[in-house]
């Protein structure tokens, strides 16, 4: 049976992507570190009821020796490496550890496939945060990159050594640059779920108000659900390379907030509130990607449009606060 190793299984891709490999016939085995709260970790694995069918093993990609350990337990063909602290607005907060895990926790996970010499394949989560201050109105494979926070410089650091591995050792190595995805499972601190949740919040009278930031940053927002095929794919492949993962169309958060707010038959207008602590100190303003080389080389496509996952989201928070007022 094939065996992949995801870490991050418990964030929002790698539940996704978890199911996706399941789905494929593969055993999946998913990198789990010490909690104090155990109990609900596996909160988005349970959701998509999947929890039972994969092995959670013990480590945290800031120590090498687990990951080591987790390599010559399970043995897998592929790894892809998806953990990270992810959000943006933590890394002004807490730059070292941003470094440490989101950018020195790629280079670990390389060097215990190095050592322990398996030849897994491995994919890195780099990000279209990458691109920042964009030095071209669409950004492909070939646009240089101008990271605009701590997050983006260690995504960056992780990205490069990702591409170096590849070139100085050979090993079968790719990146998948992603841009916004969302889904019912992203984490609530990102604005797509922090509206989605808002909105559900304000319909079922729990709440009046939305404190937002920045309403005129714009971003090319995905499902999640469609971004974890392009990253099994892209393991499929005979040469390793890094591809852009997209749908091609920008939105402005003002626009998230109309479609997201009328579609609960509100007016984002009565609800939300701007507020300068929510602002960020560097900024990225505009992200498009051109996913034409995934397309051509991958055969990949987003299913889901934008409307639909706005749909998804908003019901998927209204269940939720009903069944706590239940
Ligand atoms: P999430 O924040 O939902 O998940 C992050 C995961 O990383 C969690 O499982 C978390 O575990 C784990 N993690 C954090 N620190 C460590 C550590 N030290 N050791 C082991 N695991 C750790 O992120 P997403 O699922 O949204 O994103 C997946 C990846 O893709 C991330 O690397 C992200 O930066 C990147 N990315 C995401 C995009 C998006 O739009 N979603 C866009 C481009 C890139 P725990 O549950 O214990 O906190
Ligand atoms: P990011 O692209 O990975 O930083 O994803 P986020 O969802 O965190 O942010 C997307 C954009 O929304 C950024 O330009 C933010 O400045 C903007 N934004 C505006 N208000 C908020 C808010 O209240 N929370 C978050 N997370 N982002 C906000």
């Amino acid at each position: 049976m094939p065996t992949c190793l995801i870490t991050g299984i418990t964030g929002q891709d790698g539940a996704y992507l978890a199911q996706h490999m399941l789905q494929k016939g593969y055993r999946v085995a998913g990198l789990i570190r010490r909690s104090a709260s155990s109990d609900v970790i596996g909160e988005r694995l349970r959701w998509l009821g999947i929890i039972n069918d994969i092995e959670l093993v013990d480590g945290d990609l800031i120590d090498i020796s687990s990951l080591i350990r987790v390599l010559q337990k399970i043995q897998p063909g592929e790894i892809y490496n998806l953990a990270a602290q992810s959000f943006v607005a933590t890394s002004w907060h807490q730059p070292l550890l941003t470094s440490e895990v989101t950018g020195l926790g790629a280079t670990k996970m390389l060097e215990a496939i190095r050592i322990t010499g398996g030849g897994a394949r491995f994919y890195q989560a780099s990000s279209s945060e990458m691109y920042g201050l964009i030095q071209e109105p669409e950004q492909s494979e070939k646009t240089p990159f101008y990271p605009r926070s701590p997050y983006a410089v260690a995504k960056l650091y992780a990205h490069w050594m990702t591409v170096n591995y590849r070139e100085s050792f050979g090993l079968h190595a790719s990146s998948g640059i992603l841009f916004n995805h969302e889904s019912p499972l992203r984490g609530i601190e990102f604005v797509t779920r922090k509206i989605t949740d808002g909105v559900a919040r304000i319909k079922l009278g729990l709440a009046k108000e939305l404190p937002l930031g920045n309403l005129d940053a714009q971003r090319d927002w995905g499902h999640a659900r469609d971004y974890v095929r392009a990253m099994a794919l892209m393991l499929q492949q005979d040469k390793p390379e890094d591809y852009v993962i997209a749908t091609g169309k920008t939105t402005s958060i003002r626009e998230f907030c109309r479609i997201a707010f009328s579609y609960a038959g509100l007016n984002y207008q009565d609800h939300v509130v701007t507020r300068s602590d929510l602002m960020r100190p560097a900024e990225v303003d505009v992200l498009l990607g051109d996913a034409g080389k995934a397309r051509t080389k991958l055969g990949w496509v987003p299913e889901t449009s934008l409307e639909a996952m706005v749909a998804e989201m908003v019901d998927a928070d209204l269940a939720r606060h009903r069944a706590r007022a239940a």
